[in-house]
C-alpha cells in the first residue's frame, strides 16, 4: 500500500513536471550514486542541423538526395528528421517517396528504394580510405556527427550533421554533481563527436561508439562500481539500458519504447529538474524512515 509520503511526493513531482511511477521508483532516487546520460536528444536538444553534404563524383545528386531523404522519411532519429528537413528545404527540386525501411537501432536505416539497396547511418571502420572518408573524419574531429549514405555497399555521400547542448545541460550536471552523483554520457556517436559534447556539458566521463547493447553493458558496470544508478535517454536504443537501470528515466518527447520502458519521465524535458526528482525522493525518505 501507498504512504501518504509517498502519495506526497509523486503529487508534487506532477506538479513539477515529473512523472513517478510509483513509489519504488523515488526509494531508489533517493540513494542515487551515479547517473548515465544518452546524447543525442537527452543532453543535446536533439534538433542537428545539416552542415555539409558531400556527394561521391560517379553518383546523380538528385538521385542520391532523393534516396536519402526518402528513406530518412520513415525513421523518427532526429538525424533523420533533419536530414528530410534540409533536403526539402535547400535542394526543392528533389522528389523524395515511400521506401521500404527497416530501422537498425544504434546504426542508422537500412533500405530499399526504386529496386535498389542503401543504407544510412554510422561511418563504418572497414570503409577503404578515400577522399569522402577523409572529409568525414575530418568533420568528425570538429565536433560533427557523420552519417554515410551507402547504395548497394558503396559510399555514394557523407552528411555532416551538428547539434547543439540543451540549454539546461551544463546546470542540471552541475548540480548533480553538487549533490555528489557522478554523472556519465554513453552515446552511440563516434569518439570525436562524443568528446567535445562532453566535454561541453562537464560530464565526469563519457563513452563513445555505445551500440544499444553496450549502454546495458556500461549501465550494469557503472552500477557495480556507484552503486544505485539512474539511465536518461529519449530514443528506442536508450529501451534496454533503461530497464537495466536502478532507475529508467525518459525524457517526455521521448520515443514510446522509451516512456513505456522509463520509471520516472521528465515530462517537459526539462533537464533540472532531475535534482528537484532527488529533492523529493530524499524527502520522502526521511518520512518514511
Ligand atoms: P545517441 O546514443 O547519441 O542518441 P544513437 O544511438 O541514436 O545516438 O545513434 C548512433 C549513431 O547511429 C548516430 O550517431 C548515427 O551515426 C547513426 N544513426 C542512427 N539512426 C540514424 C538515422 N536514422 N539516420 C542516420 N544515422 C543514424
Ligand atoms: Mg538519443
Amino acid at each position: 500500500s501507498i504512504t501518504p509520503a509517498t502519495l506526497s511526493a509523486i503529487s508534487n513531482g506532477a506538479r513539477n513536471g515529473l512523472l513517478f511511477k510509483g513509489g519504488v521508483h523515488l526509494e531508489r532516487l533517493s540513494k542515487l550514486k551515479v547517473i548515465a546520460f544518452d546524447k543525442t536528444g537527452t543532453l543535446t536538444k536533439g534538433e542537428p542541423q545539416v552542415t555539409d553534404v558531400m556527394i561521391l563524383k560517379e553518383m546523380n545528386e538528385t538521385d542520391v538526395l532523393s534516396a536519402a531523404a526518402s528513406i530518412e522519411k520513415q525513421s523518427n532519429h532526429p538525424l533523420a528528421k533533419a536530414i528530410v528537413k534540409h533536403v526539402e528545404k535547400e535542394y526543392p527540386h528533389v522528389e523524395t517517396g515511400m521506401a521500404e525501411v527497416q530501422e537498425q537501432s544504434g546504426f542508422g536505416v537500412s533500405a530499399v528504394w526504386k529496386g535498389g539497396k542503401w543504407s544510412i547511418g554510422k561511418p563504418d571502420q572497414n570503409e577503404p580510405q578515400n577522399k569522402l572518408t577523409e572529409f568525414g573524419l575530418k568533420k568528425a574531429q570538429e565536433g560533427k556527427t557523420v552519417v554515410y549514405v551507402k547504395n548497394e555497399e558503396t559510399l555514394a555521400a557523407v552528411l555532416c550533421l551538428q547539434d547543439g547542448l540543451r540549454h539546461d545541460a551544463v546546470s542540471a550536471i552541475r548540480e548533480l554533481k553538487e549533490a555528489g552523483i557522478h554523472t556519465v554520457m554513453l552515446t552511440g556517436d563516434n569518439e570525436s563527436t562524443a568528446k567535445s559534447i562532453a566535454e561541453a556539458a562537464n560530464v565526469d566521463q563519457y563513452v563513445a561508439e555505445c551500440l544499444p547493447d553496450d549502454k546495458v553493458f556500461e549501465v550494469k558496470n557503472l552500477g557495480k562500481t556507484y552503486g544505485q544508478t539512474a539511465m536518461i535517454g529519449d530514443g528506442i536504443n536508450d529501451a534496454p539500458a533503461l530497464a537495466a537501470a536502478n532507475v529508467g528515466i525518459a525524457m517526455g518527447e521521448g520515443t514510446d519504447v522509451a516512456l513505456e520502458t522509463a520509471d520516472v519521465v521528465l515530462m517537459k524535458n526539462d533537464l533540472t529538474k532531475l535534482k528537484k526528482a532527488i529533492e523529493l525522493s530524499k524527502k520522502m525518505d526521511r518520512i518514511v524512515k
